[in-house]
Parts: C-alpha cells; sequence; structure tokens
C-alpha cells in the first residue's frame, strides 16, 4: 500500500520530500529510494574497504611518476575540500597542485581559510577566475532557468550544475597540461556514489559531456567560456595521459565534527555568510531558493538523505541542512549582486 506523495510528507529514515520526483512510500513512511538502497547499505563498509586498498594501490602506482605533480585537486576552500587535501597530503605525501575555480562569490573569510590550509600542508595552488561578465551571464542564465538535462536537477540546482562543469573541466584541463595523473574532488559521501570514487577519464566520455554542457549554453555564451573547455586536438594528442579522478571522502569516516576538529588545526574557521550546505560560495542560497521555487524540493536534499541513510548524518542534522528557509539577506546580497532585481536602497 503506498501513501500518497504529500508536498509535506517526508520519508521516515531518509528526509526525502513527497515532491521528490518518482517518490512513494510504504506503511512505515519510507520511501522507495530508502527500499531500493537496503541491500547495497547493508554490504556498504566491506566496499568501502576494498575501494580504499584499491586508492592506496593507484595514488602509490603513480606516485613520483610524474616530473611534476602527482595530484591535482580541485579545491574550492570549503570544509570537505579542504578535508581531502589533508587527508591526501598526510596519508599519502603526494605532491599536490590545489586548483581554486573563483566563481566571484567565493566569501572573504573562505579566501583566509584557502591560504592557510595550502601554507599548513605546504602546497602550490593556482586560481583561475574567468571574467565577470561571462560568470554574470552564466548565473543570471542559470538562476532564471534550467538549461540542463532533467537527472542533473535531482542533484544539484542549474547554477551549481553550470559551476561544477566549469571546475571540472578546467582541473581537467589542467592536468592533462600538466601530465598529472590523478585529479582529485572533495565530494561528501553523499555526493557520488561509491562506485564513482575511482574511475579513469575516458576520453571520448569526456568529449560527449563536454559537447552537451556547450550544447545547453546560448551560442554567444559557450563561445565566451571556450577557453574553460578542452580544445579538440587535446582528445587525440593527449589520449594518454587522461588522469583518473578520485573522490576520497567517499571510503573514509565521515564525521562533520570530527572533520571540522581537524581543519581547526590547520586554522580553517567556519564562514558565517554562507548558507547551510556550503562552507566556502555565497550564491548558494540563490540557488538553492530558485530550484525549491522551480520543483519544489531542496537541490542538496538527495545528497543528504544519502548521508541519512549511510548513517554519516542524523536524522536531526540532515534536516537542519534541508528545511529552514534560505536566509533573505544571503539571497538579496547574491541578486543585487547579479543585478537580478533593481538596486536595493
Ligand atoms: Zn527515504
Amino acid at each position: 500500500m503506498n501513501r500518497k506523495a504529500e508536498p509535506r510528507v517526508l520519508c521516515s529514515r531518509c528526509i526525502l520530500p513527497g515532491t521528490f520526483p518518482g517518490i512513494s512510500f510504504d506503511e512505515e513512511g519510507v520511501c522507495n529510494y530508502c527500499r531500493r538502497e537496503e541491500s547495497a547499505l547493508s554490504r556498504y563498509s566491506e566496499k568501502k574497504a576494498a575501494q580504499l586498498l584499491k586508492m592506496d594501490h593507484l595514488i602509490r602506482s603513480v606516485q613520483g611518476r610524474a616530473s611534476g605533480y602527482d595530484l591535482i585537486m580541485a579545491y574550492s576552500g570549503g570544509k570537505d575540500s579542504s578535508y581531502t587535501l589533508k587527508l591526501l597530503r598526510e596519508r599519502y605525501g603526494v605532491r599536490i597542485l590545489a586548483l581554486t575555480f573563483d566563481n566571484h562569490f567565493v566569501s572573504t573569510r573562505s579566501w583566509e581559510n584557502i591560504h592557510k590550509v595550502v601554507d599548513a600542508l605546504g602546497l602550490d595552488h593556482l586560481t583561475f577566475r574567468p571574467g565577470w561578465p561571462v560568470m554574470k551571464a552564466l548565473f543570471s542564465l542559470t538562476a532564471a532557468r534550467d538549461i540542463f538535462p532533467r537527472p542533473t536537477l535531482l542533484r544539484a540546482s542549474s547554477i551549481c550544475t553550470a559551476c561544477i562543469g566549469l571546475v571540472k573541466s578546467i582541473t581537467l584541463k589542467v592536468a592533462l597540461e600538466l601530465s598529472i595523473p590523478l585529479v582529485a574532488f572533495g565530494w561528501s559521501p553523499g555526493q557520488a556514489p561509491l562506485q564513482s570514487g575511482i574511475m579513469k577519464n575516458n576520453p571520448s566520455f569526456v568529449r560527449e559531456n563536454q559537447r552537451s554542457f556547450k550544447g545547453a549554453l546560448p551560442d554567444a555564451l559557450a563561445g565566451l567560456l571556450e577557453p574553460c573547455f578542452l580544445p579538440a586536438s587535446y582528445y587525440e594528442g593527449y589520449k594518454d595521459r587522461f588522469p583518473y579522478n578520485i573522490h576520497p571522502l567517499a571510503f573514509f569516516d565521515y564525521r562533520e565534527e570530527a572533520i571540522r576538529k581537524e581543519l581547526e588545526s590547520l586554522g580553517w574557521v567556519p564562514p558565517e555568510d554562507t548558507d547551510t550546505n556550503s562552507t566556502n560560495c555565497l550564491l548558494n542560497a540563490l540557488a538553492n531558493e530558485e530550484h525549491q521555487k522551480r520543483h519544489g524540493f531542496h537541490p542538496y536534499v538527495q545528497e543528504i538523505a544519502g548521508m541519512v541513510r549511510q548513517g554519516v548524518m542524523t536524522r536531526e542534522e540532515g534536516l537542519a541542512k534541508i528545511y529552514p528557509p534560505q536566509d533573505p539577506a544571503q539571497v538579496a546580497w547574491a541578486r543585487k549582486k547579479l543585478e537580478l532585481i533593481p538596486e536595493i536602497q
């Protein structure tokens, strides 16, 4: 017997709402997404341990081979990517290049954190900051409408999908140009499935992804963003250099409190001007609000529900991240910067 899905009904286990696409609830109030994952979750710790061994092996096998860096990290300065950097540096001692994509919305506190963390870990650091007109055009467009395929909307807002698409592309481009064999991301255990935690980039797959990303953008904007994408010649010329992507947080114990403590030892301080789901980005509150208005569910709910299911976050912690309204001042600030409404007096 399925209870009718209603907007205010939440799964009694994972916090997904009745407005989430394709959801239904059984007589215990548990959603079909939770039921579907039950058997996979019962083998979860075993699979995590196996993936961790695989990552240890992969890192050891490439370490020291390249003349420069062993690994490039897409480094936002947020809690998860800062912790990932610390783990990689301390566990493996790899030579890391940290790359920050400056989307013009990185909080001031986050910049301080970025510099403290890379200095404490003794890392080299690059920043890539696309020009404001192109970022303003991209974020204004994605704030107003959904331009990417429907499945992406279940995982993230259009604004986030656009920004992360550029982060992935520019990080891969630098990895290819500098012959770096590993690309690391700080995805949380709810953001990407365990089995994708170690994945070799396939040139045809990357080409197809880039084609569809560019195809979703108006031609003029795609043209302006061209420097962020891979030139056609790389697929053939660099085909033997395509790196592995890893996201280590899928394999380690993930406890937010413990992570924050470890980061404090590097001088990292939580920003006070970001929303409940970001520790670096001042655009996220607006991105969340627009997504909720258009789709009736929070763009982070799938990620957070996944972490609640895995037991890395309590249900109460999950609810506190997803269900309070966005801070109107943060939303208004981002709108004003993007000139989406007349200047606020
Ligand atoms: Zn559920």
